[in-house]
């Protein structure tokens, strides 16, 4: 199963639109990525909740790149 690694359109994605505004609840995805997974019907939507320090730990952890892994056609 492929990384998508991509660089570029960067988005933060929170994996459960009810749990918590952190990182720990957060994923790095590209534009494409995070629009596949809007279409699963869970959120796509960029949190603006997501406090400032919070949304720079997701990057760092991710290391500036897509996180995405699934096997779909996203990447
Ligand atoms: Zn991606
Ligand atoms: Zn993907």
């Amino acid at each position: 199963m492929a990384k998508c690694t991509s660089e570029i359109n960067l988005e933060i994605y929170l994996k459960n639109r009810n749990g918590e505004n952190n990182a720990a609840n957060a994923e790095l995805l590209c534009e494409k990525c995070h629009a596949a997974r809007a279409n699963d019907g869970v959120s796509g939507q960029t949190p603006a909740s997501l406090p400032f320090d919070e949304q720079s730990e997701v990057i760092i952890m991710a290391g500036g790149q897509c996180e995405c892994t699934r096997s779909g056609s996203c990447h």
